[in-house]
């Protein structure tokens, strides 16, 4: 079995997430037969490092033998059972272990079969809740600037990436956005803090004069993923929270990329000591083997809804696969090598070593900002770092990145001109300056040409 052979095999048949099929004319599918640890394989036995985490689920390596054998025993004794009407205790340990886990006030687990699907629980119940409480009106979501919260009609409404959105503007529920508070337009000279303060103004503004109208604001707290890896200050969440509470908002925090570690904590969160009204989590929940998302709310907004059926307060919504057994085990044993390995505090030396691999290139006169948050960090490739002027996007200079990343053995799949490493915690510091020179080269070879 050649790549080339299920290459062909593949084109014929499959239509591709987030791709346009004709680039596969020029650009070859990479088909991958196994992983194992940090590393992808091919059919030819080309590896690959995967530097982006599958799309940032993967925690504890491919392959990994702990969750691999608590699945295995999960599939002996029960593979799916619906949840309405019925449970099963992996899913009552899931919700147990994820409420001991996160702030106090998060008390009950809604479970959703992806991060999208999550955040159109959470818009759901929070528009619901006002509902429930006499508040018609409020059927409004505030979002930030480069927001990103999945790609269903309702979390695309309350996201901001328009490669991913303009097409599709017409079907969407209406939003009002709040601009950026990430650091990387901040003045020359003026701090991450002081930029997040600052632009925390025009928030306060939006809930002051609209809050009537207003069910909740959705943020992916600290660290803005799909929108470019952007990052801004925790100050601004700490604003946040005070503003929701004193304009009767609700905030919801996804933390379906950033939580479980990215952020240097388990919780982007915890940084600013906010609670979110809702928090969503995904991805590296079953450490990137299935897909499940919990969202966690209070015990208030649960009140809201319980009642008599008559009166038809309930939350009558639900995914066929609502709580999967399989995938509440692999989130288990994730869990699991979270404590076991003390995992949050060990990763800081894997932290400092992508800040000291990546210093170098901040110095690179086509990197505009090197910037880290955690377990990511970003470069930002500028054509005039001087006036931050951007390549132009139909350039497609991450793509050259890619294609040399690959070409070498690392997967690095950058956002439009953010090359970045969002890698499992599995990866060693060498694997980290390694990758750091593999991205010094591609970006060399990227922005030098033309
Ligand atoms: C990936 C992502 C989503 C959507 O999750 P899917 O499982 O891909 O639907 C939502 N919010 C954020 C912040 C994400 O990164």
């Amino acid at each position: 079995m050649s790549n080339q052979n299920i290459i062909e095999r593949d084109l014929s048949v499959l239509w591709h997430p987030c791709t346009q099929m004709k680039d596969h004319e020029t650009l070859p599918l990479i088909p991958i037969k196994r992983g194992e640890g940090v590393w992808l394989e091919d059919f030819e036995g080309n590896r690959y490092l995967d530097a982006v985490s599958s799309w940032w689920v993967n925690l504890f390596g491919h392959a990994n033998p702990r969750i691999n054998t608590a699945i295995i025993e999960q599939l002996n004794s029960l593979e799916h059972v619906l949840l309405a009407g019925f449970t099963h205790e992996t899913v009552i340990e899931l919700s147990e272990r994820l409420i001991n886990m996160t702030p106090e006030k998060l008390t009950r687990c809604f479970f959703a079969d992806n991060g999208s699907a999550g955040i159109e629980v959470a818009l759901k119940m929070s528009f619901h809740y006002w509902l429930n409480m006499g508040k018609k009106n409020k059927n409004k979501f505030v979002t930030l600037q480069d927001s990103y919260h999945g790609e269903t009609l309702g979390a695309l409404a309350v996201g901001d990436v328009a490669l991913y959105k303009e097409t599709y503007k017409p079907l969407l529920i209406q939003t009002i956005t709040a601009p950026s508070p990430s650091g990387c337009y901040a003045e020359q000279g003026e701090s991450y803090k002081d930029y997040a303060i600052r632009q925390f103004q025009a928030m306060e503004k939006i809930l002051a004069e609209q809050h009537d109208e207003i069910a909740a604001v959705i943020v992916e707290p600290l660290l803005q993923c799909a929108g470019g890896m952007r990052m801004y200050d925790p100050i601004y969440l700490k604003l946040l929270r005070k503003a929701c509470d004193k304009y009767e908002v609700h905030l919801i925090a996804d933390e379906i990329a950033v939580g479980f570690g990215r952020t240097g904590t388990m919780f982007a969160c915890e940084q600013a000591e906010v609670t979110a009204d809702f928090l969503c989590l995904s991805k590296g929940l079953t450490g990137g083997y299935l897909p499940l998302c919990a969202v966690l709310t209070t015990d208030n907004i649960y009140q809201a809804f319980y009642d008599d059926y008559e009166t038809l307060r309930a939350f009558l919504h639900s995914h066929s696969y609502t709580g999967n057994p399989l995938a509440c085990r692999a989130a288990l044993a994730t869990l699991d090598i979270f404590e076991q390995d003390n995992v949050i505090a060990e990763n800081q030396k894997l932290i400092k070593a992508m800040y000291d691999a990546t210093q170098p290139l901040k110095d690179h006169p086509h990197v505009g900002e090197v910037r880290q948050q955690g377990m990511v960090v970003a470069i930002e490739m500028m054509q005039d770092k001087t006036t931050k002027t951007p390549f132009p996007w139909q350039q497609r200079r991450g793509l050259h990145v890619y294609q040399y990343g690959l070409s070498q053995g690392a997967l690095l799949r950058p956002l439009g001109n953010v090359v970045y490493f969002m890698p499992p915690y599995v990866i060693t510091e060498g694997q980290i300056h390694w990758l750091a020179q593999v991205a010094a080269e591609g970006i060399n070879r990227a922005t030098s040409q033309r």
